[in-house]
C-alpha cells in the first residue's frame, strides 16, 4: 500500500513588492508593486499546493522601499509567535528586492527558531512575460518545506540558488538573477522539487544571537553618508544631528577627505565605516579615524541595521565594534 507522506506547513508572510506588482498587460517596466494580495499571488503558482500546506498573512503590501522597522518587529514577532507552533514547519516572506536583504539580514539577526525561514520576490510583476514571481515563490515554498534549510539562518531563494541573509545583496537594478551572493556565493541551489545544499553560513544568527524585539517598536535612527570627490562634509554633520548613528559608505578599502575626517573626529554617536565598494572587507586596524567602528564586509544598508539592533540594546563602542566582529 502506498504510504502517505504528511505535506509540511508553511506560512507565506506577504509584504508587497514587485512580486505582488501589476502593470500594462506583458510590460516589465512601469508597474505599481504591492497590488496583489498573498491570496492572489499563490493562486498563480501551478502545483505550490502540492508541495506544502499554505497558510498566508498579509504583513503589509508595500514598495519595499517603504519598508519600515516597525513592519519588521511585526513580521520577526509574527514569525516568533507562530515558530512555536509544533504544526508550523517553516515561512516564506515575499517582499521588493530593493531592500530585500536588509529585511533578510534583520530576521536573520531577530527571529528565535531553527524553522526554515526564506525571503524570496521577483524582478517582473506579474503582469509582466515570463513573470519570475511564481517559480521564485515556487522554490522559495521547497526550501522552506526542507528539513536541511533547518538551523541555516535565514535564507534568500531567488532565480534557482539559495543565499545567506547576511551575504545577499541587489546586484542589478533588472537582471532575473539580481539578488546575488557576492564573494560569499549561494549555500546551494534548487531544481524543481529538490534542494540542494552545498555551505553553511558562519556567522552567529538567530537562536544564537543576543538581540530580542519581543519589547522594542520601532529601532533607534542611523543614517548612511555617502562619499564621493568633493562631498560636502556639512551634510555629514546634518546627518548626524538627525541620526542615532552613522554609516559612512567610504571610498576604497572605507576612505574620505580630510574635511570628513575632521567632522568624524568631532562626532559624538557611533560611526561605522563601511564601503561604497561592492566586495571586500574593512579591517579595523586600518581604520583612518581611530574612534569609528569597521564594518568588516557588510555592505552599508546592512551596517545600518546591525548599528540599529545595537543601539536599541545600549552597547557601547567596544560592544558594537565586537558585534561588527560576531554577526
Ligand atoms: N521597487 C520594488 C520593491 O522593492 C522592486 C522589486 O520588488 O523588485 O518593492
Amino acid at each position: 500500500m502506498e504510504k502517505k507522506i504528511k505535506k509540511k506547513k508553511i506560512i507565506i508572510l506577504a509584504t508587497g513588492g514587485t512580486i505582488a506588482g501589476v502593470g500594462d498587460e506583458g510590460k516589465m517596466a512601469g508597474y505599481k508593486p504591492g497590488a496583489v494580495s498573498a491570496e492572489k499571488l499563490i493562486e498563480t503558482v501551478p502545483g505550490l499546493d502540492s508541495v506544502a500546506d499554505i497558510e498566508t498573512r498579509q504583513i503589509c503590501n508595500v514598495n519595499s522601499d517603504d519598508i519600515t522597522s516597525e513592519i519588521w518587529i511585526s513580521l520577526a514577532r509574527n514569525i516568533n509567535d507562530m515558530a512555536k507552533n509544533p504544526e508550523v514547519d517553516g515561512f516564506v516572506i515575499t517582499h521588493g528586492t530593493d531592500t530585500l536583504e536588509e529585511t533578510a539580514y534583520f530576521l536573520n539577526l531577530t527571529i528565535k527558531t531553527d524553522k526554515p525561514v526564506v525571503v524570496t520576490g521577483s524582478m517582473r510583476p506579474s503582469t509582466a512575460i515570463s513573470a519570475d514571481g511564481p517559480a521564485n515563490l515556487y522554490q522559495a515554498v521547497t526550501v522552506a518545506s526542507s528539513e536541511n534549510a533547518a538551523g541555516k539562518g535565514v535564507l534568500v531563494v531567488f532565480a534557482d540558488r539559495i543565499y545567506a541573509a547576511r551575504s545577499v545583496s541587489k546586484s542589478s537594478t533588472y537582471h532575473l538573477t539580481a539578488i546575488s551572493g557576492g564573494e560569499s556565493g549561494a549555500l546551494g541551489v534548487v531544481r524543481d522539487g529538490n534542494v540542494y545544499f552545498y555551505n553553511t553560513p558562519e556567522k552567529c544568527h538567530t537562536v544564537s544571537t543576543e538581540f530580542d524585539i519581543s519589547n522594542i517598536d520601532m529601532l533607534p535612527k542611523v543614517n548612511v553618508v555617502y562619499f564621493s570627490v568633493d562631498a560636502d562634509p556639512g551634510l555629514l554633520d546634518y546627518a548626524a544631528k538627525l541620526s542615532d548613528g552613522i554609516i559612512i559608505a567610504g571610498a576604497g578599502a572605507g576612505e574620505f577627505s580630510e574635511q570628513f575626517k575632521s567632522i568624524i573626529e568631532k562626532l559624538e554617536i557611533p560611526v561605522v565605516i563601511s564601503s561604497r565598494v561592492n566586495d571586500g572587507i574593512i579591517i579595523g586596524d586600518n581604520l583612518i579615524c581611530k574612534k569609528t567602528i569597521a564594518g568588516d564586509n557588510l555592505p552599508p544598508q546592512k551596517a545600518a541595521v546591525l548599528l540599529r539592533l545595537a543601539l536599541a540594546k545600549n552597547m557601547d563602542i567596544s560592544q558594537i565594534k565586537n558585534a561588527f566582529l560576531v554577526y
